[in-house]
């Protein structure tokens, strides 16, 4: 790729700018008003349902972090291949495992405490950003988003809303077929 094209690609889309915002809302103001944390609950209700129809439309467009590493990350990384072991199965989904034993635990622990349930969010928030900024460093911008917990699921939703739609496809064909046969033959019938 050329430094050109490089340059382009951490310009990011325009949906990537609108969104690129809610990062350090969430991140750093979400330090001193917890309630900003509410935010992730609404964007990963979006994510998840529209997972099942579109896989991962919500990385590449709209995802806050997606956008800052795609915009801001491109100008700090050192652009080297991310450890293959990123891209194993069994890692991500003991990824997904953890973060999300963590974050149950985490929610037991708020006690139904509202500012403390959207703590959790922003603790998440930031936590996972620890690990995805200086991975972009020292890989590439994206190296998080090979084993980010959300990232996973979507793709296993998209293979699943995929795999349904293909079902249904198949099966609608295969109730069109004797409709077809059915016409062809009495046709064939009603000829002298
Ligand atoms: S993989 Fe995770 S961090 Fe990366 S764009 Fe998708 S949801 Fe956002």
């Amino acid at each position: 790729m050329t430094i050109q094209a490089k340059a382009k690609k951490s310009k990011g889309k325009r949906s990537q700018w609108i969104m690129l915002g809610f990062f350090p809302l969430i991140a750093i103001g979400g330090l001193f008003y917890p309630l900003l944390g509410y935010l992730m609950p609404l964007m990963m209700a979006f994510l998840i349902t529209n997972s099942y129809f579109h896989a991962r439309y919500w990385c590449g467009n709209l995802c806050p972090r997606g956008a800052f590493l795609d915009i801001v990350m491109p100008h700090f990384t050192f652009n080297r291949p991310w450890p293959r072991l990123f891209n194993r199965r069994w890692f991500r989904w003991g990824v997904f495992g953890l973060f999300m034993s963590v974050f149950i635990s985490r929610m037991i622990a708020t006690g139904g405490n509202l500012l403390a349930i959207g703590g959790v969010f922003v603790n998440m928030c930031v936590v996972t950003s620890l690990i995805a900024i200086p991975l972009g460093i020292a890989t590439r911008p994206r190296a998080w988003c090979s084993f980010c917990p959300m990232g996973t699921l979507q793709e296993s939703l998209g293979k699943l809303g995929q795999r349904h739609a293909r079902a249904k496809r198949m099966a609608s064909l295969h109730a069109q077929r004797p409709a077809a046969t059915d016409s062809t033959s009495t046709k064939h019938n009603s000829n002298p």
